[in-house]
């Protein structure tokens, strides 16, 4: 079976790994490391994410810590094809959560669903089970919790024994949240799905089959929700940035530890 030790390789983008994988490979590294059983975090990196790491030192080490870093969004996909690697296809969150859901349904994996607003969780189970007929969802919560409530939502999720927990709670908290308690969980794999959970549950519905093979999924969530605007002014910097990348090697990531939040900052 695929391992990570097979992956293809690692793109640095902005001094940032991402790795050489498409859906397929992605899915087989998760299956092995489920198997094997030990913590691994998956992130699904995008350009907004890669441009906040290159002034947070603690965000590049997660990522460099991750057991899998896919690229998420036309943004990434574009960036290491420009700087050689064979990467050709996304792997995003809610793609991969649906294919991991559809593999749960298989291999009998248990599955713990955290994030978004009060329901919408318990509702991207029920939709997921009907969809995937013999898929445990072991459980849910929203992840609008309190800090004092941290211990009782730490002890749900590990008292049901998840194999995977997808983590929707937002780039990158999430991927800070997973880094910080996935081990005191013992949950094999946790993935940072992001908005996906809105997206299972009906409550967004995302771009069209063809806007999303135009790579253009990013433009129809910037006209639905004209709030992402300031997250997405980070783009031409990310493109300048892996231009410069290609042109004179300029990539060191930046020193200090800012604001992780992509874009705001700028
Ligand atoms: N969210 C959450 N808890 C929070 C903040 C956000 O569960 O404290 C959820 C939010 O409801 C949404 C997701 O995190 O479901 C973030 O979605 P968004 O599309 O902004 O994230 P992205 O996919 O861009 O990381």
């Amino acid at each position: 079976m695929q391992g990570p030790e097979q992956i293809a390789g690692r793109a640095n983008v902005l001094g940032c790994r991402v790795d050489l994988v498409d859906m397929a490979q992605s899915l087989r590294v998760v299956s092995e490391f489920i198997m094997k059983g030990q913590p691994r975090q998956v992130i699904t990196l995008n350009a907004e994410i890669i441009y906040a790491a290159r002034r947070h030192a603690e965000l590049r080490q997660v990522i460099e810590g991750a057991g899998l870093v896919t690229p998420d969004g036309a943004g990434v996909v574009w960036a290491a094809r420009f700087l050689g690697y064979p990467v050709w296809e996304r792997v995003t969150g809610i793609d991969l959560a649906g294919a991991l859901a559809a593999e749960a349904a298989v291999q009998g994996w248990r599955v713990f669903l955290l994030g978004a607003r009060p329901g919408v969780a318990a509702q991207a189970a029920d939709n997921l089970v009907a969809q995937y007929p013999g898929l445990r969802v072991v459980g849910t919560q929203h992840g609008y919790f309190q800090e004092e409530e941290m211990e009782r939502l730490l002890a749900e999720i590990k008292d049901s024994r998840p194999d995977l927990l997808l983590v929707g709670l937002g780039a990158p908290y999430q991927e800070f949240w997973i880094h910080r308690y996935q081990r005191e969980l013992e949950v094999p794999v946790a993935v940072g799905v992001g908005g996906s959970l809105d997206v299972l549950a009906g409550r967004v519905r995302r771009a069209p089959g063809w806007l999303i093979r135009l790579n253009l999924e990013w433009l129809y969530r910037l006209v639905l929700e004209p709030r992402r605007w300031r997250r997405q002014l980070v783009l031409p910097c990310f493109v300048w940035q892996v231009i410069r990348q290609k042109l004179g090697g300029t990539v060191e990531p930046m020193a200090g530890n800012g604001p992780p939040a992509g874009g705001e900052e700028e």
